[in-house]
């Protein structure tokens, strides 16, 4: 919408210009551009989705672009440079080099025998290098992009995701507005932590929540999601699980960690408190009813899994 919008400021007085010239056509162009980009405009207010926008406005830029080239002569070609670079910003690199590369195409095609070979020449090696230098840094941008993302909602000692990727998560599932796509949430603590740290030192209690991360992912489904929302607390999404089916994953969780060794010589277990995640209801309250239950399970003697009522 801002490209758009600058566009619109920027074109409007040269197409007032052409007018009051009386140079028709580049006139006709201009304004069919300003109408194009105020319709663009409207419709990514309108739908807030702006992917096929963004193709229309490059292909649009375009298209102006080069009837302006074709109808004013080369002395217009300064104006390939910016819209070339701005595809860049509006849709995928290989979509941009794409567009232009049709682009330059059909302007070799209109400048060929109007000038010197060297000149277009020069032309064509300028166009294609603003090309590849926007192409290569679009590409790594997105790429070291997706990374950050990824990145950032990874916990780096077991792998799985961290607190804001917890939340995202639940937050996503509360938006869902599909009634059938349930899911349930666990919260579990490891017991008596505390100790494993003083007695076996700060190293081992690291591998043993690597350990566990690992056991957790063995013993949940693809579509579970595992993260570690706390220092040796861990959250497990069970999407599609009501609450017996994410009390039955919870029991063979615990059972999964009591009988396996995950420290050597020092018995690990832990507490799971469930809850539903009723979507009448927001996130904070699905998080706290399965903390209410994990401190039962503790208060109940720990290496136990307490399930919420259904609301
Ligand atoms: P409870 O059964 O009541 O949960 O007892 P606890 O000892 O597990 O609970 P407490 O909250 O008292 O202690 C949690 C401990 O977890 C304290 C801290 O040393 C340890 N811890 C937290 N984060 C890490 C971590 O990243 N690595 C290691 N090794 N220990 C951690
Ligand atoms: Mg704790
Ligand atoms: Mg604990």
């Amino acid at each position: 919408m801002l490209l758009c919008g600058l566009t619109i400021m920027s074109i409007l007085p040269f197409g007032i210009y052409r007018l009051l010239q009386g140079n028709w056509a580049t006139a006709a162009v201009d304004f069919a551009l300003i109408i194009a980009m105020s319709a663009v405009i409207v419709h990514v207010w309108r739908t807030g989705s702006y992917q096929m926008a963004g193709l229309a406005v490059t292909i649009f830029y375009s298209a102006g672009m080069l009837a302006v080239v074709y109808l004013r002569g080369v002395s217009l070609v300064y104006w390939v440079y910016p819209t070339m670079i701005a595809a860049y910003f509006v849709v995928r690199p290989g979509h941009a080099l794409a567009i232009n590369s049709v682009g330059l195409v059909l302007l070799i095609s209109m400048l060929f025998g109007k000038m010197t070979m060297v000149n277009l020449s020069t032309i064509i090696v300028t166009v294609g290098l603003v090309n590849l230098f926007a192409y290569v840094f679009a590409y790594r941008t997105g790429l070291q992009t997706q990374r950050l993302h990824t990145a950032v909602e990874l916990d780096f000692l077991t792998g799985v995701g961290n607190r804001r990727a917890l939340d995202r998560k639940l937050l996503e599932h509360a938006q869902e507005r599909r009634p059938q796509l349930e899911a349930s949430l666990l919260l579990l603590d490891l017991d008596h932590f505390k100790q494993v740290n003083d007695q076996h030192g700060h190293a081992a209690g690291d591998k043993v929540l690597k350990k566990l991360a690992e056991l957790m992912r063995a013993h949940t489904r693809s579509s579970d999601r595992i993260f570690r929302y706390g220092g040796e607390e861990f959250a497990v999404i069970a999407s599609g699980a009501g609450l017996s089916a994410a009390a039955h994953l919870a029991e063979g969780l615990r059972a999964a960690v009591a009988s396996a060794t995950l420290l050597e010589g020092h018995p690990i277990t832990i507490s799971i408190g469930v809850a539903y995640m009723d979507k009448q209801r927001p996130p904070a309250d699905w998080l706290a009813g399965a903390d209410k239950m994990l401190y039962a399970a503790k208060q109940g003697g720990r290496n136990a899994v307490r399930v919420a009522e259904p609301s």
